[in-house]
């Protein structure tokens, strides 16, 4: 496999040791570049929304609400984060007060 340079390293503790402590740097070097590429996604995708916005007049997303979440969904969109962590939290809510009306 290319640019996959472990696998000469020797089966010995020292050897295993330090294949996996470069393993673990190249994963922290990926989640490093993932998140960055999340954090443009999202920008991204603000910033199409805020340009959608503008062409069509449509009422703009309130985010980090579980109305937020659903209004994602009409526009065909997944969720931001914030939205979806209100809308479980939301769902959450709901599920624990239909418990108690049972008891
Ligand atoms: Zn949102």
């Amino acid at each position: 496999m290319p640019g996959y340079q472990y696998g000469a390293v020797s089966n010995t503790p020292a050897g295993l040791r330090r294949r996996i402590t470069a393993l673990e740097s190249e994963v922290a070097r990926k989640t490093r570049t993932i998140r960055e590429l999340d954090s443009q996604i999202r920008e991204l995708n603000n910033e199409n929304a805020r340009l959608r916005e503008l062409n069509t007049g449509e009422r703009p997303i309130e985010h980090g609400t579980s109305n937020g979440y659903s209004r994602h969904y009409d526009r065909g969109e997944k969720p931001c984060e914030e939205c979806r962590v209100a809308y479980l939290a939301r769902r959450r809510e709901l599920q624990q007060q239909r418990k108690k009306a049972q008891k």
